[in-house]
């Protein structure tokens, strides 16, 4: 009896306990769900091409490393329980395991594996061990309390070193897992297609590789970790913030690793407001995962955590729904909430700032269910996560683990691009100068709370 190795959400050789932690007949597989790339979600594909892409390319570096160490990896495309418990049978393998998950469809996925096959889960991208882990009656809905709380406890297990074949463990050959393999051609055609793409012309590439190369040039080299807490605010450019988001998403970089990458730098460098800042957002990133754990589908109610679930789904009348359109393709007429939604569209990414103004802007001042925004971003964002996207959203809509937090557009537009210099690079065809440049265009509906910041443009 064999056991299979799923390794989606830990695409990496780094820190990977589910490839270390194991022994006996072996064989690694990856799959990925048709639904979570071609289906829809209020009427919206739920993912670009681009991010398809983008994981491919993630996924067939991984392939190549493990060839290396003469492993194979299954692909598998489609049905994703269907295809691991073909395999399953196929290698009369009689466990699985695997990453465990945030997002609810992807627990509804183990629960239906468990019914016919052993699945062991491995929370292998948190940085709360088994010994921190939340129970969740008792975990803090505040981030400020969980954080409080947690931080003086705080022990992040180091990362287990790079992994090496032993001799304990059997593993299927490349040849092997290519002939197990389903639909991967198949889905390598349909991401080739030239629609539902970022329009950038290049794009980021996520492989584990390249990512320690990130971490290298961000920490170590440029040392631009000293001044993140700094930079943080800003709206473009390479270096204002760590783009460690995309990686940690797929799981290419490990949370783990990358904090004691940072607490080492700590230790033989310098440690400043600037280093805990970056350790304080992954603290951000741990409490929306676990989170989502505790609420789970309640994430995609209306109301979200509060109240009453609603999952009625969301009902934009004509109008509502031309509004949307333009905010989702960067028409609105506020240069601010156009030019993040422009970088968007085009790069899969945008700054923290930017994505905070967009979101209030839809749910506060567009007065529009703040899902079908979510539901854009799903669609859009290269570092797509379930947990950090549905809970910041709920978050500025006042349906999650805070008050609505609704943003002054024109206020927050001079305070972090005073020059509108982003506005312009993104808006090439915006002719007045300086913070001019943030005024709506004529006919735009102007909120009346903006009325003393739109006088600082005059
Ligand atoms: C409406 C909205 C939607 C978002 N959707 C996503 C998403 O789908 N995926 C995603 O990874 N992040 C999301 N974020 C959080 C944040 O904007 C991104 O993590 C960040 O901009 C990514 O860039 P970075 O890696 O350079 O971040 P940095 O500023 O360098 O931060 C370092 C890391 O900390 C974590 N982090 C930082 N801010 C947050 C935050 N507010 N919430 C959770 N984790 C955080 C991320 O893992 C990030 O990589 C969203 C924020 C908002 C307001």
């Amino acid at each position: 009896m064999g056991t299979l190795v799923l390794l989606n959400h830990c695409l990496r050789l780094e820190d990977n306990p589910l490839l270390t932690q194991v022994e006996g007949e072996l064989c690694a597989v990856v799959t990925l769900t048709r639904q979570q790339f071609f289906g829809q979600q209020y009427g919206l594909n739920r993912a670009n091409l681009s991010r398809l892409r983008a994981q491919i390319d993630t996924i067939t570096a991984l392939k190549q490393q493990l060839a290396q160490q003469q492993i194979g990896l299954v692909l598998c495309f489609g049905n994703s329980s269907q295809a691991l418990l073909q395999l399953a049978k196929q290698l009369n393998a009689d466990r699985i395991v695997a990453a465990e998950p945030t997002a609810p469809e992807e627990y509804q996925l183990f629960s239906r594996l468990k019914t016919q096959i052993q699945v062991e889960l491995n929370d292998v991208n948190s940085l709360l061990g088994s010994s921190l882990r939340p129970a969740f009656q008792s975990m803090p809905d505040r981030f400020t309390t969980f954080r409080k709380t947690l931080e003086p406890l705080l022990q992040v297990s180091p990362a287990h070193p790079l992994f090496q074949r032993r001799p304990t463990q059997q593993w299927l050959s490349p040849d092997q897992a290519d002939a197990l393999s389903s639909n991967w051609q198949t889905l390598i055609a349909l991401a080739s297609r030239d629609e539902h793409t970022l329009t950038a012309p290049t794009m980021p590439s996520f492989d584990e590789a390249t990512v320690w190369q990130r971490v290298e040039h961000y920490i170590w080299q440029q040392q631009h970790i000293l001044h993140y807490k700094d930079t943080r605010n800003g709206l473009s450019g390479a270096d204002y913030a760590s783009f460690f988001s995309a990686p940690l998403a797929l799981g290419s970089l490990s949370v783990r690793a990358l904090w004691q990458q940072i607490v080492a730098f700590e230790e033989q460098v310098r440690a400043n407001d600037s280093t805990y800042w970056l350790k304080f957002e992954l603290l951000w990133r741990e409490f929306f995962r676990w989170q989502m754990r505790k609420y789970q589908s309640r994430w995609f109610s209306r109301t979200g955590i509060h109240g009453q679930p609603d999952f009625q789904l969301p009902q934009l009348t004509p109008k509502q729904q031309k509004l949307f359109s333009r905010w989702c393709q960067g028409e609105t007429g506020v240069p601010f909430i156009d030019a993040n939604m422009v970088l968007l569209n085009q790069s899969g990414l945008m700054s923290n700032r930017g994505r905070q103004n967009v979101a209030s802007y839809l749910i506060h001042d567009l007065q529009l269910d703040w899902r079908v925004g979510a539901a854009y971003f799903e669609q859009r964002l290269l570092d797509y996560d379930p947990a950090s996207n549905w809970g910041n959203w709920a978050y500025i809509a006042g349906y999650g683990n805070s008050e609505a937090r609704p943003f002054n557009i024109i206020k927050q537009a001079i305070m972090y691009d005073p020059q509108a210099q982003f506005v312009k690079q993104m808006l090439p065809d915006l002719t007045a100068q300086g913070k001019q440049a943030h005024r709506p265009v004529a006919g735009t509906t102007l909120p009346a709370h903006w009325r003393n910041w739109l006088a600082e443009l005059d």
